[in-house]
């Protein structure tokens, strides 16, 4: 970009990187794990770091760099790191900032991998974490009655999957800066295109790339974005010597994903909603999780920090376990699949899939039933989706 004009999003997703320095349009993918140096002096000021340059590709890459340029920009972040999965951006955060004896707040309502790092592998490296409900009317005084001397970091996921609760970002914000402790937002669900945690006062964001920022169901990557000085650590301190790196093909896909992501995530909300509405109405649906159905608790505070509310549904199915089951064994279009994000509309059942991390007494306390069924509506015709929705909702 020649200008640093701020942009809207929908700009910055196709136009947000450097100019290149080869003729291309579409940027070259830098396969080298190595670099030559012109000669001995200037490999020199670069390992001295008066020069800038590049080294080796776990230390930096052009390509994985103009993904990590366009993050920033998109997130209206200072700086951002790439790396392999959704898993190495919140672990290599976590690992950063924060230390055996340490201890950090997050909610019980998560991602189920980040919630089994929580609450079983962190703690054998002597970090804890305190676990909130996500309840809409939390208030700063509760918030903030659980900050003490070990306190690292506050971290949250909004909309939480799978239930799609919603976290006011400003209010935890301003716990975390009166207690000068950095927030942290997975930004997964909701992507830069609705959600913007960085203006509402979060100081990083991380992302599962391989959902709805690649948007293809065909890489795993992760990112950190926001203030410099934090992801500078992660990168330097972390991503360096523990090497949880992005590989440049997988940072090419992403540039190519992010072109689309404003005219995806805006087919996706709207077909979510009108999925939400039918749901909402079927009489062998008990329950429907949409945080854009004015019935859904967090709505408020959705309509207040998002542009649009997201393209994933839970909802619940009378009767048991079995008829959920029977709902996914019925579906023709929709794919029996995890993950989310993707063009494609998958359907899961979070207790004994995405969700088998959570013990049944955890589960229940996050407000994850047995019966929930999760939609990542897709991208297709809407009239198709609940087609096909509708004639798997007979079989129960
Ligand atoms: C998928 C996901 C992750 C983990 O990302 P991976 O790329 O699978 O490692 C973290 N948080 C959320 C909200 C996710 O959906």
């Amino acid at each position: 970009m020649k200008s640093t004009i701020p942009r809207a999003v929908e700009t910055l997703v196709v136009h947000g990187c450097s100019p290149l320095d080869t003729p291309d349009v579409a940027p070259p993918i830098h396969m080298s794990s190595t670099f030559r140096f012109p000669d001995a002096d200037t490999a020199t000021r670069v390992f001295e770091g008066s020069e800038s340059g590049y080294v080796y590709s776990r230390i930096g890459n052009p390509t994985v760099d103009l993904f990590q340029e366009k993050m920033a920009r998109i997130e209206g972040a200072e700086a951002s790191v790439a790396v392999g999965s959704g898993m190495a951006a919140v672990s290599s955060m976590a690992l950063t900032l924060s230390k055996p004896g340490d201890s950090f707040i997050s909610c019980t309502t998560l991602y189920g991998g980040t919630f089994a790092l929580f609450k079983t592998h962190l703690p054998s490296f002597g970090i804890h974490s305190r676990f909130v409900q996500p309840l809409a009317q939390l208030t700063k005084k509760q918030l903030g009655a659980l900050v003490d001397h070990t306190t690292r970091f506050m971290f949250l996921e909004t909309p939480a999957n799978p239930t799609l609760a919603i976290l006011d970002i400003s209010l935890w914000a301003e716990v975390a800066g009166d207690h000068g402790i950095p927030l942290v937002v997975d930004n997964t669900f909701a992507t830069p295109y609705l959600q913007q945690p960085i203006s509402l006062g979060a100081n990083l964001v991380v992302h599962s790339a391989t959902k709805y920022l690649g948007g293809h169901a065909d890489l795993i990557g992760g990112v950190i974005v926001g203030d410099a000085s934090l992801v500078n650590r992660i990168h330097t301190e972390h991503v360096h010597h523990f090497g949880p790196i992005m590989n440049p093909f997988n940072a090419w896909l992403l540039l190519r994903g992010l072109k689309t992501l404003a005219v995806r995530m805006q087919r996706h909300c709207a077909n979510a909603e009108a999925i939400a509405r039918y749901l909402e109405r079927h009489p062998k649906v008990v329950r429907v999780y949409y945080p854009g159905l004015s019935s859904h608790p967090g709505h408020t505070v959705a309509k207040r920090q998002m542009a649009g509310f997201g393209g994933m549904i839970s909802f619940e199915v009378k009767g048991d376990v079995a008829s959920g089951k029977r709902v996914m064994d019925s579906v023709r279009l929709c794919t029996l699949a995890v993950s989310l994000g993707d063009c494609d509309t998958l359907i899961q059942h979070p207790a004994s899939m995405t969700h088998a991390t959570y013990s049944r007494s955890d589960r229940m306390r996050a407000g994850i039933s047995d019966g929930l069924i999760r939609l990542s509506v897709g991208i297709e015709h809407v009239d198709d989706i609940i087609e096909d929705i509708d004639q798997a909702l007979a079989s129960v």
